[in-house]
């Protein structure tokens, strides 16, 4: 139990890969013949104590199962052949929040290992692009070996060894209209790694911490659910200083990381064709999360292309009840009306909310008319 007596179960989550079959098919298939469902995450700890065979589907993410993490599901047929990823739900929002519609061309700015690229080939389809740039060489190994198990070739061309603030005019890329940032951050609400492809795929050791200072495995919360979409204020803040607590990433690292982040947003405002941007990260820190989204919203490139953070009742994660905190915008120079409007267009999940660790999302956006004229 953790100190503030709040407690979750962690399930293993599970993405059923649309680009090779569908939900229905999958639960359908040898691999789930023995699961049933059950009506909560934590029911599946309550009932399946010897069998462990429960699902649990997520209710507001499409194509994504919770299963009971002890049960092995990556000796399964489904598993070995790119059927299925093991991806947390949480890391599952940005592509979700990003939203790119079918055919449409898409930049993941910091790619690898590629579950997120892997997310977005799923929701374009084969008449998509995207383009999926990784600074590191090694990394960006991994990340073709993923796009490959997961069939997404056709969808996906590598940009290896690239870092993403040199995309500049007269690169392919650079035509996008979707962009996802998922960059190197503290990790500090990662629960513990999920290196499904790595691990299959025969790799000698790879660094798939390497952008996260912090490399001890983190605490599993073992106990009880918090569930609940209503929990008093003051309990929900104290959670969170518990985690940040819990966390040793040093002030100094966290400002460079912080500057390093901004930077990779402010380019990436400079697209001009681009009219969603998401930014996310596995921190729990405000510094990395809501201070940036502070900072980039200051600045001249946001003020002169029209970028801003979506509304909550413009993207289709609106029902999810943890927002951003209000109190972590002050630096943003509007009234308090727009910072509740911003930490509402933002969200947080806890390490403690069972979809697999800590995380921050957000999209930034703007109007852009079919001239390519944002406004
Ligand atoms: N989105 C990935 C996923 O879901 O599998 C995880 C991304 S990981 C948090 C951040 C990645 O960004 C690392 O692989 C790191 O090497 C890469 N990276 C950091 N800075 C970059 C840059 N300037 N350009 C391109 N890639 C970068």
């Amino acid at each position: 139990k953790t100190a503030t007596g709040l407690t979750s179960f962690n399930p293993r989550w599970v993405r059923v890969n649309a680009l090779q079959t569908t939900l229905e098919d999958s639960l359908s298939s040898p691999t789930f013949h023995a699961f049933q469902e059950v009506g909560s995450v934590s029911d599946m700890f309550f009932f399946d104590v010897v069998r462990k065979t429960y699902y649990r589907k997520a209710e507001i993410l499409p194509n994504i199962l919770a299963i009971h993490p002890s049960h092995d599901i990556t000796s399964s047929e489904l598993y070995k052949s790119g059927k299925i990823i093991l991806q947390s739900a949480s890391s599952c929002l940005p592509a979700i929040m990003l939203d790119p519609p079918k055919g449409s061309m898409v930049v993941d700015g910091c790619a690898a290992p590629g579950n997120k690229t892997t997310h977005l080939a799923a929701l374009v389809g084969s008449s998509g692009k995207i383009f999926a740039v990784e600074r590191d060489r090694r990394r960006a190994d991994i990340l073709e070996m993923m796009i490959t198990k997961a069939g997404a070739e056709g969808i996906v061309t590598t940009l290896k060894a690239t870092d993403f603030t040199t995309i500049m005019e007269g690169h392919p890329a650079w035509q996008a209209s979707y962009i996802l940032l998922d960059p190197s951050c503290s990790g500090s609400g990662i629960l513990q790694r999920v290196d499904w492809d790595i691990s299959k795929l025969n790799l000698p050791s790879s660094d798939t911490t390497s952008s996260h200072p912090s490399k001890k495995k983190r605490k599993r919360d073992e106990t009880l659910p918090n569930g609940s979409a209503s929990q008093p204020e003051e309990r929900e803040t104290k959670q969170l200083e518990e985690e940040i607590q819990d966390d040793d990433t040093s002030r100094e690292r966290l400002q460079s990381l912080s500057d390093f982040q901004v930077a990779i947003i402010l380019h990436a405002f400079l697209f001009p064709n681009a009219r969603r941007i998401t930014y996310s990260t596995c921190s729990v820190h405000a510094e990395e999360n809501e201070h940036v989204v502070a900072r980039v919203l200051n600045s001249e490139i946001a003020k002169e292309r029209g970028w801003r953070v979506q509304s909550r009742d413009e993207n289709p994660l609106s029902t999810w009840h943890r927002r951003g905190l209000v109190g972590e915008l002050s630096d943003l120079k509007s009234s308090l009306e727009e910072q509740r409007r911003v930490a509402d267009g933002c969200i947080r999940v806890h390490r403690t909310d069972s979809l697999g660790g800590g995380f921050f999302v957000t999209c930034f956006t703007r109007q852009v008319d079919d001239k390519g004229q944002f406004g």
